[in-house]
């Protein structure tokens, strides 16, 4: 599909609990469709530069909602630039639910929680295609910026294959797993089994007792700021879950 950057927003500052950076706005025609894309980064760059392709999650990064690690990743992804001096966000809206939408989301969570199904299976029941994203504004955006060579943060080998096809080399790839929350062992199972994710769990989440996964959680990602600190608390146990 045909990608074309149609406008580009000045640059301004962004100051968060994890440091400073910039963002911009972009307004992107993919085919048919026209929607605005962000980009927050750290700069200067030097290739390879830290770089995530970041689908919005609204439940997760604005209510906090713990049934997916959306939120979490966004964060440290962030924390990451911060500790390198450098990096690049590239923020999607409209990828919301994998790009079914906020609407058609909610309903699937429903239906998850209904039929205690998996959101694969909750899209299918709901008629959706399973992932309906497209990468071509991410990569876009990224080549706006200068970026020639990443250092991918990403578990997702779609999305690696969508770098390396619009031809930004690939330098490095690493894992943004939050494994230490063991409630979330049979989404981030389902992500790897159903949508081929690069996870591999721990052993404390497949059925021993956890006890320092809480020492874990990033400095600088404040739960008591995501409003989450009490349902970590009393989260189940993975042999409870
Ligand atoms: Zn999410």
């Amino acid at each position: 599909m045909s990608v074309r950057i149609l406008e580009v927003s000045k640059d301004v500052p962004v100051r968060n609990r994890i440091g400073m950076f910039t963002l911009r706005a972009y307004l992107i025609a993919e085919g048919p469709h026209i929607d605005t894309h962000l980009a927050i980064f750290k700069g200067p760059f030097v290739n390879p530069v830290p770089v995530r392709i970041n689908s919005a999650c609204l439940t997760g990064e604005v209510f906090g909602d713990r049934r997916c690690d959306c939120a979490w990743q966004m964060w440290e992804a962030l924390r990451r630039f911060e500790t390198r001096g450098q990096g690049v966000m590239t923020y999607h809206p409209s990828h919301e639910g994998r790009g079914i939408g906020l609407f058609q989301k909610i309903r699937s969570y429903e239906l998850m929680d209904e039929l205690g199904i998996t959101t694969r299976e909750a899209f299918q029941e709901l008629g959706e295609v399973p992932d309906l994203r497209t990468y071509g504004a991410a990569t876009a955006i990224l080549k706006h910026l200068g970026v020639t060579a990443a250092q991918f943060l990403s578990n997702n080998p779609e999305k690696i294959k969508a770098l390396e096809d619009s031809g930004i080399e690939v330098v490095g790839s690493e894992r943004v797993v939050m494994d230490f929350d063991s409630s979330l062992v049979h989404y981030l199972q389902s992500k790897a089994a159903q949508f081929g994710h690069l996870i591999e769990l721990p052993t404390f989440m497949l059925g021993v007792p956890e006890a320092e996964d809480l020492a874990l959680w990033p400095q600088g990602v404040g739960d008591h700021e995501l409003g989450i600190a009490h349902e970590v608390a009393d989260r189940p146990t993975a042999t409870g879950a």
